[in-house]
C-alpha cells in the first residue's frame, strides 16, 4: 500500500496571548494541543517603553535565546515583523521587516517558506489565505504562491474578512488539498488592541477562529491518501489592557503547537518553539532539503514531537 502524502496547514492567529488561549479553552485548539505537540517562546526582540508608537524598534538588551551570540535584533514586536519571521524563517535583521510599515522588506533575499517550497519543488502545490492586506500587498507571502487570496480586514470588518478567508480556504482545502497552505486569521489582534485580552469579546473572536480553524481541519481529514500536519501559530502577544510593541513577556510571548492529524503525540512539550521554526518545520515535512545558502534562522520542530 502507498504511503500517503505528507501536506501541511499553517494557521496563524494574530495576537493569540497563549495564557487566555488555555484559559479560555477552545475545543478545537485545545483538542490540537491535547493529541499534538506544543510549547511557547519568546520573540528576541521588542521596543522598550513605547508600545504603540510607530518608531522602529529599541534594542532588547538581553534576549532570553538569542538566534546567535552577540546578535542584536532592532524591532517591534508588532505584526509585521512577527509574520515576516512566520513567513521567511529569518529574524527581522535579515527579513528587514521591524515594524507595520514594511520600509524595506527583502523578501526576493528571504522569500516566504511557501514560496520556497515552490522553487524548490515546482511540483508542490501551494495556498495562502489572508485578511490582511498587507501580508500580500508587501509581499509577506510572495506571488510564487499558486493560489494566494487577499482580503483587508480594515475595510471588511475582520470578523467579515477572517470569515471570507476561513470559508475560501476550507473549499480550497477541500476541493484540491494543496501540499503547503498558510491560512491567517485577524479578529482575535483587532479585539485585543481595542478591548484587551481579558474581555468577552477576545473569548468570542477566539472561538469564532476555532471554530473555523475546525472547519479547516474537517475538510483536510475528508482527503483520502493524505497524511496532514497542522501547524498553528501566533505573531506575538498583548499587554493586558491591549497593545504591543514593547519588550513585556505578555507581548514577547509566542506559541506553536503541531498536530499530525491522526496520530496522538499526547500533548507533550515542543522546546521552545520559535516563529522562524515553522516555516523550515513545514518544509522538512514536505521533504524539501533546507539549503544553508538560505541562511534560514529556524530548524524543523519534529526531533522534540
Ligand atoms: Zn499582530
Amino acid at each position: 500500500m502507498p504511503l500517503n502524502k505528507n501536506k501541511v496547514l499553517v494557521v496563524g492567529m494574530d495576537g493569540l496571548r497563549f495564557d487566555r488561549l488555555v484559559a479560555l479553552a477552545p475545543p478545537v485548539l485545545s483538542s490540537l494541543m491535547a493529541s499534538g505537540a506544543y510549547g511557547t517562546s519568546r520573540l528576541p526582540y521588542g521596543e522598550a517603553a513605547a508600545p504603540r508608537t510607530e518608531s522602529p524598534g529599541e534594542v532588547v538588551p538581553k534576549s532570553p535565546e538569542p538566534p546567535s551570540a552577540g546578535r542584536v535584533i532592532r524591532s517591534r514586536t508588532d505584526s509585521g515583523p512577527g509574520w515576516s519571521s512566520i513567513a521567511t524563517g529569518t529574524w527581522p535583521d535579515k527579513h528587514g521587516v521591524v515594524d507595520n510599515s514594511f520600509t524595506s522588506p527583502q523578501f526576493t533575499k528571504f522569500p516566504d517558506f511557501l514560496s520556497r517550497a515552490k522553487n524548490a519543488r515546482p511540483d508542490l502545490t501551494t495556498a495562502a489565505f489572508l485578511s490582511w492586506a498587507a501580508l500580500g500587498e508587501h509581499n509577506a507571502f510572495g506571488p510564487a504562491i499558486d493560489h494566494r487570496m487577499v482580503l483587508d480586514g480594515y475595510a471588511l470588518t475582520w470578523t467579515a474578512a477572517d470569515r471570507q478567508i476561513a470559508d475560501a480556504a476550507g473549499r480550497h482545502l477541500a476541493d484540491t488539498g494543496p501540499d503547503l497552505a498558510f491560512v491567517y486569521l485577524g479578529d482575535t489582534d483587532e479585539v485585543a488592541h481595542a478591548l484587551g485580552p481579558h474581555c468577552p469579546e477576545y473569548a468570542a473572536a477566539l472561538h469564532a477562529q476555532d471554530a473555523y480553524l475546525g472547519r479547516l481541519l474537517d475538510a483536510v481529514r475528508a482527503r483520502p491518501g493524505e497524511s496532514w500536519t497542522v501547524l498553528v501559530t501566533t505573531d506575538h502577544g498583548h499587554v493586558d489592557e491591549g497593545g504591543h510593541g514593547g519588550t513585556s513577556p505578555e507581548e514577547r510571548t509566542v506559541f506553536v503547537i503541531a498536530n499530525r492529524l491522526g496520530e496522538d503525540l499526547g500533548g507533550r512539550p515542543l522546546d521552545e518553539p520559535r516563529l522562524v521554526d515553522v516555516g523550515p518545520t513545514a518544509l522538512a515535512l514536505l521533504g524539501v532539503p533546507l539549503d544553508p545558502a538560505w541562511e534560514l534562522d529556524g530548524e524543523p520542530l519534529f526531533n522534540s514531537w
